[in-house]
């Protein structure tokens, strides 16, 4: 496996298989790779002849409070982990490579990041879409895949690549959990080991509307109050939200009368976590 840097490298790498028409699967990450990364990677690995890795802490994405700086680095065991799961090529571009003008085009998708993690993190969603953007041109692959542990994000891609027409497909591919149900995160690394232990209650939450909805329970009201009464007696645990969406449009509903999610954010501390099931 070789790592890149430039992209012209990258795409010198890459013309051969782009002329030979070898199907090209992306993986974009922060780094970090746990599990749910692998998971992904290796989905990749048996859908397509060539797996390419992005390792890329976007600035765009992070907000002036937020965790960019602190956020973990760990090239040299991400490099390890994609050279066993038989990645062809690891893209760690630094940021001016990745912005050579600052942020100055951008790409912007509409209402599916009017709710949740878009209302509570202003500019998020342009960072990610346009980071997207930006590598799904300098990689062209057929196939990009996204962990639906980030259900908000994997839709409002999904909508950017149809909406303008990018030629990809964009692979859902289900959350890796911890034995008692966290879903893995690179954030995790982040928890004391007392708020380690308590993370668990955000599955457990999410866990107790998909039991009331598949026991019947349509009232979306019902199955929020059964999340926040999971979580609010919970020591050092912030409710950033729990609610019920619209699984394709995001929307909040009041009744569940169709494919819908539960999501929840939590602030555990300062460690901010993010988990989703789906209400099929
Ligand atoms: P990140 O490095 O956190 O930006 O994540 C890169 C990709 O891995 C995104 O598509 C995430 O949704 C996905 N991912 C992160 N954690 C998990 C997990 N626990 N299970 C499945 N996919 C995940």
């Amino acid at each position: 496996m070789r790592t890149y840097h430039q992209i012209k490298d990258l795409r010198a790498h890459l013309r051969v298989s782009w002329q030979s028409g070898r199907v090209i699967g992306f993986v974009p990450t922060m780094g970090a790779l746990h599990d749910g990364h692998r998971s992904l990677i290796r989905k990749a690995r048996t859908e397509c002849d060539e797996v390419v890795v992005s390792i890329f802490v976007n600035p765009t994405q992070f907000g002036p409070q937020e965790d960019y700086s602190k956020y973990p680095r760990t090239l040299e065991a991400d490099s390890r982990m994609a050279q066993e799961l038989g990645v062809d090529a690891m893209f760690a571009p630094p940021a001016e490579v990745m912005y050579p003008f600052g942020p100055d085009a951008t790409v912007e998708v509409g209402p599916l990041t009017t709710h949740w993690e878009g209302a509570c993190r202003p500019g998020h969603f342009r960072g990610v879409t346009t980071v997207c953007a930006k590598l799904f041109c300098i990689i062209q692959p057929r196939y990009a895949y996204f962990g639906m542990k980030d259900y908000q994000q994997y839709r409002v891609v999904e909508r950017m690549v149809a909406d303008l027409h990018m030629g990809l497909s964009v692979v859902p591919v289900p959350t890796v959990r911890e034995a008692d149900g966290l879903a893995m995160s690179s954030r995790n690394a982040y928890l004391s080991p007392e708020h380690r232990a308590t993370a668990t209650c955000l599955h457990q939450a999410l866990n107790k509307a998909a039991a009331l909805h598949s026991a019947g329970e349509r009232d979306a009201a019902i199955l929020r109050e059964a999340m926040h009464a999971r979580l609010s007696g919970e020591r050092d645990v912030e409710i950033v939200y729990a609610d019920v969406a619209d699984a394709q449009t995001l929307e909040p509903v009041s009744a569940v009368t169709g494919p819908a999610v539960a999501l929840g954010a939590i602030r555990l501390g300062s460690t901010r976590l993010i988990d989703n099931i789906v209400l099929p």
